[in-house]
């Protein structure tokens, strides 16, 4: 059967490699001019830059069955984060994974005893739990949760804040207590890591897979609407006006674009952020661990020397530094650079060499995404959209349909496949 795969995120990619396992022709039709979406990655003056910084749990569900992990060189993070507040730093790591900074963290003024404790404790019981688990029953926000938990307010404004506001893209903690759960889950039985190329060496890696008999893919080619016949979806109208005809159609692009393609209510509210890249002659840090700023007012959010963590993202005898910002101000680039400069050098107060060495770093490149993530409030997870739509012919996949990560858009193009290779070798469907 003949299927057009529209957006060739991660979602589109799964789906298609899929459809392809079923014995699917498919066309894969993305607007822009490559593979990979929200993860792509750009080659500036040697360094390696993610669009926008980001990391993968190799503990993801998705990611175990999708990926070849060694073919991706993966280069871990170590366990935990250095907090960065009033000019002092301390660091938190779970100590059964990560013995050399465990006495550090057991003298760490970032949380209590007890908080220490009870995150260990909650992260172990969470290995123990399925993941179908953690996402069933009633919600409350992370911040709720966490003070259900009896977690302190110092932990929770100095570490939780920073750091799952980095991953949700929400400091305030409002994200859904499902989302803090299971990524904590995938905290405790994998690591966080990044490919030694890149990001974009994920969705490069789908992409390989591709059989050229069975599948096109045409960049530089955005869907503008829908071909009906009846009510039944029939195809896609192309910005050159063409149109193109198929047996079903997947909208694997992002939630307010399949909503405008298809007519249909999809959850619509964005998380934005950006992300800022500097180089340098001068480690700032050994470190493998994420920096987080823990200070009031803060402009950074979160920071990393990426090139201590993967060396190929710069040449031999540079320094890549990230810092992540959340929300998209409307600052011109130099305003941008040098507030989240002014921010890193007070996150740096601790160590004048380093602030030195940071004084010499050459601005590289600004990255903006107004559309990294949908909100995810608590309880949006059950009203999120089925793959299957009303409409005979057309289907969603997306992370949007599932929750918003990496692991959400490729369970999504798995799940689509199956139910569009169901419904078209189903007699009367
Ligand atoms: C900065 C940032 C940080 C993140 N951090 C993390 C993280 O640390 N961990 C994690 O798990 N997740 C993270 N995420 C989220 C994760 O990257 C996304 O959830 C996931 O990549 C979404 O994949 P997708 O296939 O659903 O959508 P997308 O990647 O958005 O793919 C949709 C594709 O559709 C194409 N398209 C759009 N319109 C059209 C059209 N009209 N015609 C044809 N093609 C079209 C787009 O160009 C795009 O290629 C982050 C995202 C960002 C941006």
């Amino acid at each position: 059967m003949k299927i057009i795969v529209v957006g060739a995120g991660l979602a589109g990619l799964v789906a298609t490699r899929a459809l392809q396992q079923f014995g699917h022709e498919i066309t894969l039709i993305e607007a822009s001019d490559g593979i990979g979406g929200r993860v792509r990655s750009d080659v500036v003056d040697g360094f390696t830059l993610d669009r926008g910084f980001q990391v993968l749990f190799d503990a993801y569900p998705a990611v175990q069955s999708w990926l070849s992990l060694p073919e991706l060189e993966l280069c871990p993070f170590d366990p935990g984060a250095v907090i960065c507040r009033h000019g002092q730093t301390s660091v938190l790591t779970d100590p059964l994974r990560d013995l050399p900074a465990s006495w550090a963290a057991i003298w760490s003024n970032a949380a209590t005893p007890f908080d220490k404790l009870r995150l260990l404790l909650l992260s172990r019981s969470l290995t123990r739990w399925s993941s179908a688990q953690l996402w069933d029953g009633p919600d409350i926000s992370t911040l709720a949760y966490l003070r259900q938990r009896r977690f302190s307010t110092r932990i929770i404004e100095w570490f939780f804040a920073p750091f799952y506001g980095g991953i949700f893209l929400d400091r305030s903690l409002s994200t859904s207590a499902k989302c803090f759960l299971f990524d904590l889950k995938m905290l405790a039985e994998g690591r966080t890591v990044i490919p030694s190329r890149g990001m974009g060496a994920i969705p490069q890696q789908l992409a390989e897979g591709f059989v050229a008999a069975q599948t096109t893919l045409r960049c530089n080619t955005a869907v503008v609407g829908l071909v009906h016949e009846e009510t039944r979806v029939v195809g896609v109208r192309l910005n050159d006006g063409h149109a193109l005809i198929a047996d079903a159609v997947v909208l694997a692009v992002p939630a307010p674009i399949a909503q405008q393609l298809a007519g249909l209510a999809l959850p619509s509210e964005a998380k934005g952020t950006i992300t800022l890249y500097w180089e340098g002659d001068t480690a700032l840090t050994t470190n493998r661990k994420l920096w987080l700023n823990a200070n009031s007012d803060t402009f950074v959010n979160n920071a990393c020397q990426l090139s201590a963590i993967a060396p190929h993202y710069a040449p031999a005898g540079r320094h890549l530094l990230s810092a992540s910002v959340l929300g998209v101000p409307e600052y011109s680039d130099d305003e941008l650079y040098a507030a989240a400069e002014a921010d890193l050098q007070r996150m740096l107060d601790y160590d004048p060499a380093a602030q030195q060495a940071f004084s010499r770093y050459r601005r590289l490149r600004i990255y903006r995404i107004p559309y990294a993530q949908f909100a995810q409030p608590p309880g949006i997870h059950p009203t999120l959209p089925a793959n299957r739509t009303s409409q005979a012919g057309l289907y969603l996949a997306g992370e949007y349909t599932e929750a918003s990560s990496i692991d959400a858009a490729m369970t999504s193009g798995e799940k689509v496949a199956k139910i569009v290779h169901h419904d078209l070798t189903t007699p009367n469907h």
